[in-house]
């Protein structure tokens, strides 16, 4: 069902408190938090635009990091205001509170036009507890209620969605940014009848992470290509052998169930045929968890069965080009989690070949390309080729919710269109 969108509000005048995903990476740059990456800051200037030509005052809450509900200077979002005066060349107003006479004050002094950040909304457990009084706090700052934080929509919090019940008791409207439009257009309308082929591209470290929008998918694409870490329990189940690498034994059954489920609605299923794997070598040092840390050495490609004394770190070159000629036919894209350990360039190659073929579909067939969150987004922006897809959600839990039929609380508390 379509929301209401901020599009269509008379807001002049008044005070819109917009829920924003300002969770950027930051960096201690001499006793200084820096904002590290503006791409989440970058994503809400054309609301942000919007609400200001239309002369609202607009009061902006967001979460940094874990700070557990205490107060922890290097989690304060006070760069953040900088960064976004910087962005938008005006001044944004910064609060060091979020609720209480404080942050009324600062909320009620703007005028039309301006713009207001409050500190971490996390600074204060009730935000987490989605407490009532917390969110009545909150809304004492609101006249209209907008969210464009996609990425934490998934999230039942007094910011998210505990502010907007009480707005709407009071009679103000609830509607979605252009950001979380844009998200709920792509990973949701769009994919309801998708231009065919429908070629959906899964990877990532688990198939258990994966299996609840693998079976959604099955219900809509035409072929399904499987990559990542995920495809070894897969290979376990056929009775393959997976050396050292990352398998859910416990998972093979629910690996068989999709692909007889694939089989029985005649969709395309592609497991990788040849694995890029590598020894792993004693590093002599201990992990995080206090166990030996291994590097992965000597990379090569297998057909087939994984040696016993390797690990599988990324799809195979033979693998890459028949997934990227079936990407080549495809008028929708879907793709979500990478094809192999992206991070290590020796095993990036697979993400790349992928990315490129998704690419290629786009500029050159007009296929429609929708990279569904988290690290495949992370990976395509990583080869320079965020902008060349139709669509890179920001959500990264949210998204794969979102594409599993979840309802995400932050969406169900906006109004209907
Ligand atoms: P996910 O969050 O489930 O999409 O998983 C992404 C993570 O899976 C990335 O950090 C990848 O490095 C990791 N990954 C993908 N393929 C492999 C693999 N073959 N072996 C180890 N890790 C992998």
């Amino acid at each position: 069902m379509a929301k209401r969108s901020v599009r269509d509000l008379e807001i002049s005048g008044k005070r819109v408190f917009m829920r924003v995903d300002y969770n950027v990476p930051m960096e201690d740059k001499d006793g200084v938090m820096v904002v590290n990456d503006v791409t989440r800051i970058r994503e809400t200037l054309p609301t942000l635009q919007l609400l200001t030509s239309k002369g609202a005052r607009v009061i902006l809450a967001a979460h940094l990091g874990r700070p557990d509900g205490k107060r922890e200077p290097s989690m304060s979002l006070r760069p953040v205001a900088e960064k976004l005066s910087e962005m938008l060349g005006k001044p944004v107003a910064f609060v060091d509170e979020c609720v209480g006479d404080k942050a009324e004050a600062a909320a009620n002094a703007l005028g039309n036009g301006d713009i207001l950040l409050l500190e971490n909304v996390r600074f204060h457990a009730e935000e987490e507890n989605n407490d009532p009084v917390f969110a009545a706090r909150l809304a004492r700052l609101a006249d209209v209620y907008a969210n464009d934080a996609f990425g934490a929509a998934h999230r039942a919090h007094a910011s998210t969605c505990g502010v907007a019940r009480i707005v709407r008791a009071w009679g103000g409207p609830c509607a979605a940014g252009l950001l979380m439009e844009r998200e709920l257009k792509f990973l949701g309308d769009e994919l309801q009848s998708p231009a065919r082929p429908f070629v959906v591209i899964l990877g990532g470290a688990k198939v258990s992470d994966k299996i609840k929008v693998i079976d959604r998918l099955l219900e809509k694409a035409d072929t399904l290509l499987v990559g990542g870490a995920m495809a070894y329990t897969f290979k376990l189940a056929h009775g393959g052998k997976t050396g050292r690498s990352l398998v859910e034994k416990d998972h093979t059954g629910t690996a068989l169930a999709a692909e007889a489920k694939a089989a029985q609605r005649h969709v395309g299923f592609h497991l990788p045929t040849d694995t890029v794997v590598a020894e792993l070598r004693d590093t002599g040092r201990l992990n995080k968890k206090g166990k030996p840390l291994l590097e992965p050495v000597n990379p090569r490609v297998v057909s087939g069965d994984i040696p016993d004394d390797t690990e599988g770190f990324d799809i195979g070159p033979a693998t890459a080009a028949t997934y990227a000629a079936v990407i080549a036919g495809a008028k929708t894209i879907l793709w979500n989690g990478p094809m192999g350990m992206f991070e290590d360039k020796r095993f990036a190659e697979g993400t790349l070949a992928v990315a490129k073929a998704v690419v290629a579909a786009t500029q050159e067939h007009g296929a429609k390309s929708i990279i569904g969150g988290g690290d495949s987004v992370k990976a395509i922006n990583k080869a320079g080729l965020g902008d060349k897809v139709t669509f890179a959600s920001t959500g990264g839990g949210a998204s794969l919710e979102f594409l599993e039929g979840i309802a995400l609380p932050g969406v169900e508390a906006l109004d209907e269109a």
